[in-house]
């Protein structure tokens, strides 16, 4: 491959060449295999299979657009202009580097700007870049930045907490520990008080050192 190639697939993730479904279970195999196991023992027959088929479910961010999710907004709000916030949205992700699971919450809010859009579109974004590999400061910005570009709000304010099992359940094993991140921009970034109201309606004290951040 040419150094130009690579750039370019490097760019968009859409020119990848998808390997067949045969060839991901025959990959399935191989890592059983490399865990010290037999592919062909009953137990196992079905699991690549298994695998690739939660695999389509784990990354089905890839398929979708988050754009075209939030395109479709509402101009009659009665001059609503308070902030809108979704709290405790499940997270599931899996982690860039080793594959594994990231559980814990998303809590997102915009303050609208003439528009707004229905709220399960916006956990419908936290979904779609959830399930693509992930690391969760990324994704903390994905989410915000396209909400933001999309609705053009006066601002947005996303903060994840979750835990990630490369770190609860490998390396360095400290379970119970959650990452928290949080993305402001607009208003939550430039307006205390604005940014207080967000985090005292998300309601976690733990959040007090992200108020003066
Ligand atoms: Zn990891």
């Amino acid at each position: 491959m040419t150094a130009e190639t690579s750039a370019k697939r490097k760019n968009d993730a859409a020119t990848l060449i998808k390997p067949s479904r045969e060839e991901a279970e025959a990959a399935v195999r191989t890592l059983i295999r490399w865990a010290g196991d037999d592919p062909v023992r009953e137990g196992l027959k079905g699991t690549p299979d298994r695998v690739v088929r939660a695999y389509e479910e784990f990354y089905s961010g890839y398929e979708a657009d988050p754009v075209d999710i939030l395109s479709r907004t509402f101009e009659e709000t009665d001059g609503y202009d308070e902030m809108v916030v979704l709290r405790d949205i499940r997270l599931e992700s899996n982690c860039e580097h080793h594959m594994v699971p990231i559980l814990g919450k998303a809590h997102v809010a915009y303050l609208p700007n003439k528009r707004v859009v229905g709220i399960s579109k916006l956990a419908r974004v936290v979904e779609i870049y959830s399930r693509r590999l992930q690391i969760q400061e990324k994704l903390t910005s994905q989410i915000a930045n396209c909400i933001n570009d999309v609705l053009h709000p006066k601002g947005v304010a996303v903060v994840i907490e979750a835990a990630h099992q490369c770190m609860t359940t490998r390396g360095v094993r400290k379970p119970g520990v959650t990452m928290v991140t949080s993305r402001m921009l607009g208003a939550f970034r430039d307006d205390q008080s604005t940014r207080r109201e967000f985090l005292a309606m998300i309601g976690n004290t733990a959040h007090g050192s992200l108020s003066n951040a």
